[in-house]
């Protein structure tokens, strides 16, 4: 039996639930210093005077905003990321000025930023999408002469690097993910790495006024993650879940399709939602602390497939590859294409026994949600509607790249065919 491989991989599930059984019989969930001792170790590892745990990425987006803004002024960002970002921005007192992206690489566009010429402009939050890191040295440079701080939205990108420093070093202050979905996991949590000793005391201060995470909403949370692990993991995902994923791909049956749509929460947010204000226990810093010498190594295998699809798409007509910026190191969390119709080409590969994503994130600066921000970035509407995200986590293994690679290179090859289903028999 050829066994099918899932779009998504989660990372290190192992450790996360051994972690979490061992201290929950032990009754030590937050008991014991690892949380100090995961923060030493991962400022050593990144190479950044300061690294404080925070709950989630967006909390210490939120954070971080709340101590370098002043009410009312501007945070230049991409509009092609979380509507939670932006909502984070809203929530700090901020006001989000999008700026359209470079298509290159789905980042924020240097070029597009230096014709921002608004006098209260007070923070840019760049964003390293998908661990392609953004071309941030101009702006740094812009930032630098206008004396505002830069945040970087690393929650995608542990590990990329620019000029041979980490993404999340380069800026006033980085901002990692540890959720379910990352390469470094711990159910949830992230983490803020900075140099500002001021910036550190105000995050440790504001922490310090959360409470404990639950252990009910880790266990919760848990589950959820048990859940996925189980429908992604072969024999069920190559008998049970990727043929219902097909099935429902191929002939548009809704309540199928609805199973892998990510229901964003589309709504304008003033304030942060209570179940966001909790301290990362002691548990989940030792779930972290296991998996920090295995991130180089994983790195290195998404490279290597990343390195994989550069090569053996690089002349397909039609199809928008990443393009890295100079001396940059990119780790490749999915590698990311652009085509003219998404759903298409993930019905084409399904049809082949492939599974891919979609990349869900909407032109924010064009959302309803956030109509009183809205602005023309062309370059993010198009972005968002044809991005597909092909897997590149370790164990997907070179031949799947390959697979995959030669797939999408008949589909461009047979001139996009629209595919259905019901054409198939043609086609197969
Ligand atoms: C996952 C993600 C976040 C949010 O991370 P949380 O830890 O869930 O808050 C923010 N930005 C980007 C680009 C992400 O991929």
């Amino acid at each position: 039996m050829k066994l099918s491989k899932p779009r998504t991989k989660f990372y290190s599930c192992g450790i996360v639930y051994w972690q979490f059984l061992r201290d929950l019989l032990a009754r030590s969930i937050h008991r014991g210093d690892d949380l100090t001792k995961f923060e030493a170790a991962a400022a050593e590892h990144f190479g950044s005077d300061h690294a404080v745990a925070v709950p989630m990425a967006r909390v210490g987006i939120y954070l971080c905003l709340r101590y370098y803004l002043q009410a009312g002024q501007l945070v230049a960002s991409s509009p092609y990321t979380l509507a939670e970002v932006i909502n984070m921005i809203v929530c700090a007192g901020g006001t989000p000025r999008f700026v359209d992206i470079d298509r290159n690489n789905a980042d924020l566009d240097p070029e597009k930023l230096s014709q921002c010429t608004d006098d209260n402009l007070g923070a840019i939050l760049v964003t390293h999408l998908h661990g392609i890191p953004a071309n941030i040295r101009p702006i740094l440079e812009f930032a630098k002469s206008r004396g505002i701080p830069v945040i970087e939205d690393a929650a995608q990108s542990a590990g990329a690097m620019v000029d041979g420093r980490y993404v999340g070093t380069l800026g006033n202050a980085g901002v990692f993910s540890f959720g379910i979905l990352k390469q470094l996991n711990s159910i949830y949590g992230g983490m803020v790495l900075t140099n500002d000793a001021a910036l550190t005391a105000f995050l440790r201060e504001e922490l310090a006024k959360f409470a404990p995470v639950p252990v009910g909403t880790l266990a919760y949370k848990l589950a959820y993650l048990g859940r996925n692990h189980v429908l992604t993991s072969n024999p069920i995902f190559t008998l049970g879940t990727f043929p219902l994923l097909r099935h429902g791909a191929l002939h548009g049956v809704g309540w199928i399709n609805r199973l892998v749509t990510v229901e964003t929460d589309l709504r304008l947010k003033h304030e942060i939602d209570d179940w966001y204000q909790h301290q990362l226990s002691a548990s989940q810093a030792r779930m972290l602390l296991r998996q920090l010498p295995d991130l180089e190594k994983h790195d290195q295998q998404r490279i290597r497939h990343g390195q994989a699809y550069l090569e053996l798409l690089s002349d397909v007509p039609g199809l928008v590859l990443p393009k890295l910026p100079e001396n940059c190191r990119a780790t490749f969390a999915h590698f990311p294409v652009q085509v003219a119709d998404p759903p298409n080409l993930l019905r084409w590969l399904n049809f082949y026994g492939q599974d891919v994503v979609i990349q869900h994130f909407a032109n924010c600066a064009e959302l309803d949600c956030f109509s009183k921000f809205r602005r023309d970035c062309p370059v993010a509407a198009e972005v968002a509607n044809s991005m597909v995200l092909l897997p590149t986590y370790p164990d997907f293994g070179i031949h799947n790249v390959q697979r995959n690679s030669q797939i999408v290179r008949k589909y461009f090859g047979a001139g996009q065919p629209i595919f259905d289903g019901t054409n198939r028999l043609q086609l197969g």
